[in-house]
């Protein structure tokens, strides 16, 4: 089953009726279908799917359960100098719910109307990817290739819920070790442009609770220096505060507020919380312990107040994950990919991404991992509804890992590799 090697055929109209599809987009339509979606996806009818497949490309599949019930699956093709460092390229195979009385088709239909556009959960976020690397691959066996370094195919379980008993738990696994992993593809963003995005880390999320104690009182009563006012001062403070925005793509967002007992009492304490998205480029020790701006210093002085970076805080989780992967052209991986890109006149808009995927857990390995989904001209939908991708953009995904994934393979030794 060999998709035409022109690409798609011919351009617009509907192209649902048996032999005027491309196979991949049959494939990719399929595959859709599947119903992967939390609460409960249906991770066993991904497993069967991606069994046949590799039986199709003739490649080994190893199946990895890292939690009950939880499977990584690798397909693997093994180099020709297999000692090497390899290539994978990652998905992951949940979606997220929806709510189906806001589509306009059945999102687990993978209806494709007059324009070619393919609607259904996931076809942006990430099955398109997962496809699309399938396909690659498949005409480039097909074409009788072979490259240096071993290519991984790896489809994990759970990013869209964390990761915990997906891509964070089998980074911890054996068999990740035996990957030999020189660097990583996964997932990006659709771009409205005609460039692709790509990333290259991703913001650490803090999520904190700051306690603002306060002097407490009757209700009808002058009360100075209450939890109230503090907490206000707090929620201005951060979204002002310039150390926090040194990125200049910080987000502060407060989420919760917690506190008091009456009408008439003033609360002895009252708490705060906040999520905070920060670059992995802004120097986190700083921004800890940097001094507030002046006109919060002159605030406290002036009101005679306690300053409220010494206010007690928690945090229930604060990454200080620093990784990111290089951009540099002097970096082979990073030169491999953009120079491939610069060849097929593709534009590229470098990014930190701007939520968490399971790049972090593979970064946090210390390995590098660009964040790629080749969707340009394509507004971003992903957990939106009515969640789309056009055919054709999905197809000229195909050609463009049909350039990456030979590039990226072939990356001649690195230093301590030979
Ligand atoms: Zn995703």
């Amino acid at each position: 089953m060999l998709p035409d090697k022109d690409g798609p055929n011919g351009g617009g109209g509907v192209q649902n009726g048996p032999g005027t599809e491309d196979p991949s987009v049959s494939l990719f339509r399929e595959y859709l279908r599947l119903k992967t979606v939390h609460p409960e996806p249906d991770y066993d009818a991904a497993v069967r799917f991606l069994e046949r497949i590799a039986e199709e490309l003739a490649l080994p599949m190893k199946k990895v359960e890292v939690c009950p019930g939880r499977v990584v699956a690798i397909i693997t093709w093994v180099g020709s100098r297999p000692e090497l460092k390899s290539v994978v390229l990652n998905s992951h195979t949940d979606v997220v719910p929806v709510y189906e009385e806001h589509w306009k088709h059945d999102p687990f239909a993978a209806v494709k109307d007059e324009h070619g556009n393919i609607y259904g959960r996931g076809s942006q976020d990430m099955k398109c990817v997962t496809i699309q690397y399938i396909e690659a691959i498949r005409r480039l066996k097909a074409a009788g290739k072979r490259f240096s370094r071993t290519i991984h195919l790896t489809f994990v379980p759970d990013e869209e819920v964390g990761g915990h008993k997906g891509m964070e738990t089998f980074v911890k696994h054996p068999e990740f070790q035996k990957l030999n992993i020189g660097f990583a593809l996964d997932e990006g963003l659709a771009n409205p442009t005609n460039a692709y995005t790509v990333f290259y880390g991703e913001r650490n999320p803090w999520w904190i609770t700051v306690r603002c104690p306060g002097s407490p009182g009757h209700g009808s009563r002058f009360v100075e220096n209450t939890a109230a006012e503090k907490l206000v001062s707090v929620f201005r403070m951060l979204n002002t505060n310039e150390c926090f925005t040194l990125g200049d793509v910080t987000t502060v967002n407060m989420t919760m507020v917690k506190g008091g007992v009456a009408y008439n009492v003033i609360p002895a304490e009252m708490d705060v919380s906040f999520d905070l998205r920060i670059p992995p480029t802004v120097n986190l020790m700083r921004a800890c312990s940097s001094t507030p701006p002046k006109q919060y210093q002159d605030f406290v002085k002036e009101h005679n107040r306690t300053p409220l970076n010494l206010l007690p805080f928690s945090a229930l989780q604060k990454h200080m994950d620093q990784n990111f992967t290089s951009t540099e052209e002097s970096d082979p991986w990073w030169h491999a990919f953009s120079s491939t890109c610069k060849a097929m006149n593709v534009t590229l808009q470098k990014e930190i991404f701007p939520a968490a995927t399971d790049s972090r857990f593979i970064r946090e390995e210390g390995l590098p991992a660009i964040g790629f989904s080749p969707m340009n001209l394509t507004p971003i939908l992903l957990h939106d509804h009515n969640e789309y991708l056009n055919e054709q953009v999905f197809l000229r995904g195909i050609q463009v890992y049909e350039r990456l994934v030979p590039a990226l393979a072939s990356v001649p030794p690195l230093s301590g590799e030979e």
